[in-house]
């Protein structure tokens, strides 16, 4: 799950963080009230979107000339007109696809006056299943390119979990960014707060990009992107809160209420199966056949005519979808119950895309019956090479 800047920030800030003062803004008039409770002159208007590289993005309805979705205001006027042009505008970044992501919140910050700008993030590494923290004086810039450029200029410090963040490490992140003096100091403190944050909130991922110098002298977090481990949100009821639901896509949203675990992919092939080792073995013998799965999609055990009802829709949803392809395997739930589940659920859906079901387990000849006398252009199929021969030929018929 990730969460907008400010909320980042707000987050990290109860860790002693350095942060400039900001406050969020829904409307125009918000955003010109926010900006009278900043000291100014400078302010800085934030598109709040959950994507980087919005300083460099550009607004689908501006037209090429118009700046991106971090602005510098000079005025609280300018304030205003920054939050007319970006509010309900879509911002197309380099990490929001073609599509773009309308802007729906701001963030009104203080300006900061910024000497130096620098790099430092926080990965789970799971090769060392430790905290890998990855710094670089090359802040304020896509570290990808950095990384593939310049990759003497990034340095990588692992954290034993067992020993924690030590006085070394700190050296080591001040040391990696060229810092002495106090500067040195605050970059040893800033790392460590980083560090604490980040596994009292069970992130999975924190970028501060930049983290900048002041030019009177002092290092705050003016990015920052943050993303927690979902299998640790219920410890974390104040960080689900913060969901913003419309920066999701809506089909995960879907297949999360009903317990399904659904990754929408480039294919046009649907799958709907139990278990993920056998959605997976679904998915690469589909692309040993030619096509591409459309989605990953778990019904899990219990695959019930709801359930199964739910997972139609939301393949359905994706109009790239040509065929769809169910592979279930009966064992708890056995496969009568689940060819009832799917009849049903393919009658309510008034489903149009050619289906492939094989089912193996226990009753299958009783499943394959109920699929036979359905009355539905159902296709059956024997084993996994059988169903995907099957729904390759199908797709290819119709498109
Ligand atoms: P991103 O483009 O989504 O990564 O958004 P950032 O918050 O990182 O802003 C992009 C760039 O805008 C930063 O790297 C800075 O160079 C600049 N910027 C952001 N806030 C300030 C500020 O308070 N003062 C100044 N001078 N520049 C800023
Ligand atoms: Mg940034």
């Amino acid at each position: 799950m990730n969460v907008h800047e400010y909320q980042a920030k707000e987050l990290l800030a109860k860790f002693g963080v350095g942060i400039p003062a900001g406050i969020p803004a829904l409307t125009v008039e918000e955003a010109v009230a926010a900006a009278k409770q900043l000291p100014g002159p400078l302010y800085v208007v934030k598109a709040q979107i959950h994507a980087g590289g919005r300083g460099k993005g550009k607004f689908k309805e501006l037209g090429p000339d118009a700046k991106g979705g971090v602005r510098l205001a000079k005025s609280v006027e300018e304030v205003e007109d920054f939050a007319k042009e970006m509010l309900g505008n879509t911002l197309v970044t380099v990490q929001t696809g073609e599509a773009g992501k309308q802007v729906n919140r701001l963030y009104v910050t203080d300006g900061v006056d910024i000497a130096r700008e620098y790099y430092l993030s926080m990965v789970v590494d799971r090769a060392t299943g430790r905290v890998a923290m990855i710094v670089s004086t090359e802040g304020g810039m896509d570290i990808e390119e950095v990384a593939h450029s310049t990759p003497e200029k990034i340095a990588t410090i692992v954290i034993d979990p067992a020993q924690g963040f030590m006085p070394h490490h700190g050296r080591a992140v001040a040391a990696a960014l060229k810092l002495s003096g106090d500067l040195a100091k605050q970059a040893a403190t800033i790392a460590k707060q980083l560090f604490t944050a980040f596994n009292a909130l069970d992130c999975d991922m924190l970028e501060i990009n930049p983290l900048v110098e002041t030019k009177d002298g002092n290092l705050l977090v003016l990015d920052t992107k943050m993303s927690f481990d979902s299998n640790a949100l219920y410890r974390h009821p104040d960080v689900v809160a913060l969901r913003d639901e419309t920066e999701e896509d809506p089909a995960e949203i879907e297949a999360s209420k009903y317990d399904l675990a659904y990754i929408k992919l480039d294919g046009n092939i649907g799958c709907m199966v139990n278990g993920a080792g056998l959605a997976m073995a679904t998915m690469d013998i589909i692309k040993l056949n030619g096509e591409f799965p459309a989605n990953f999609l778990d019904v899990g055990g219990g695959a019930t005519t709801e359930k199964v009802t739910a997972a139609f829709k939301i393949i359905l949803r994706d109009p790239a979808v040509k065929g769809i392809l169910v592979n279930i395997f009966g064992g708890i739930m056995k496969c009568d119950i689940i060819a009832d589940g799917i009849v049903a659920a393919a009658k309510e859906v008034n489903l149009q895309v050619p289906l492939v079901v094989r089912l193996e387990g226990t009753n299958v000849q009783q499943g394959k019956d109920i699929l036979a006398n359905s009355g539905l252009a159902i296709v059956p199929a024997n084993d996994l090479g059988d169903a995907a021969q099957k729904i390759v030929a199908e797709v290819r018929k119709v498109s």
